[in-house]
């Protein structure tokens, strides 16, 4: 099984457009960028979770193989507007030999997604197959689990999921995936210990007003430890939206004022807020440090892939 990160930006993208900040300037110095966050899992039938408005690009630089099915985690623009691109996989096939793409989602998000895509079901590009947080579903070899998740009224269909595959070896692979969210209203024994985590880091530090409720790595360490991955934990949907201290950008609207920031043991200034990837990567390592936690956490990137 293969894990590739097709996408680990928040909902506009890193750097974000005409984006004054450190962060994205310093992002476009490097030459690094983030899309819109979409997983992509590789066994015998690809699966993609989340079809956000980058998946062109993204799956322009796979092979050409039709997805085996596609979860949606939530009716946020930016986990679903790519959705119409699916079309491709039904014009290149010749006429009848098309089967619609299994596409999973929760009601509520349907009923969101529907207005603008219900036309895709209609011309038989996706089968919609509408799942229950705590009931487990089948898509070919992938046995999937998908559990409520806390990401605000403004999604109300939120889902994570819990993805399992049953290696040629006879091993069992899962992987957790928690999406956009600030809380688990519900830790079902499933949740535990998978031997893969993807988790969100939006902020590196909680702000003071989570609004948008979104994940910070601050308290991203706290779900780790509770659900205590045996392997490895992915950051993804990584934003610009810590304030930078000294930053004019600060006064934008994304910008929020960290609650309590993280700061090493005994220092009085908290850690420096990364501003690319291997700032990022050498951040996490060094707090992970200073607190004597041996957990093996990977920043991901755009194109990251792992194989199980
Ligand atoms: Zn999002
Ligand atoms: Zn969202």
């Amino acid at each position: 099984m293969e894990l590739v990160f097709l996408g680990t930006g928040a909902a506009w993208g890193l750097p974000e457009l005409h984006c004054p900040c450190r962060i994205c300037e310093e992002m476009r110095r490097k030459g690094e960028h983030r899309t819109r966050t979409a997983l992509l899992l590789k066994s015998t039938s690809p699966l993609l979770i989340d079809c956000g408005p980058d998946i062109r690009e993204q799956l322009s630089l796979q092979p050409a193989e039709v997805p085996g099915g596609v979860l949606i985690t939530h009716e946020h623009g930016d986990h679903y507007l790519g959705l119409d691109e699916l079309f491709v996989y039904k014009r290149l096939m010749p006429r009848g030999a098309f089967e619609p793409i299994p596409v999973y989602l929760s009601a509520q998000s349907w009923e969101v997604i529907s207005k603008r895509f219900d036309y895709l079901e209609d011309m038989g590009v996706i089968k919609v197959v509408l799942v229950e947080p705590g009931r487990w579903f089948t898509q070919k070899e992938w046995r999937i689990f998908p559990f409520k998740t806390d990401h605000g009224s403004f999604a109300a269909g939120s889902l994570g999921f819990l993805v399992t595959c049953r290696e040629a070896s006879g091993n069992e692979v899962s992987m957790l995936y928690t999406s956009d969210f600030m809380d688990l209203p519900a830790l079902p024994e499933e949740l535990f210990r998978p031997d893969y985590l993807v988790i969100q880091s939006f902020w590196l530090n909680e702000p003071r007003e989570n609004r948008p409720r979104h994940m910070s790595f601050q308290r991203a360490l706290e779900f780790i430890a509770r659900l205590a991955p045996r392997k490895e934990t992915f950051l993804v949907h990584m934003g610009d939206a810590d304030m930078v201290p000294g930053d004019p950008a600060n006064n934008m609207l994304k910008k929020y004022r960290p609650l309590d920031p993280m700061k090493p043991p005994g220092a009085h200034t908290p850690y420096p807020i990364p501003l690319n990837q291997d700032q990022w990567q050498k951040t996490v390592n060094r707090i992970l440090e200073d607190r004597g936690l041996n957990y093996n956490v990977t920043v991901a990137y755009d194109g990251l892939t792992v194989v199980f």
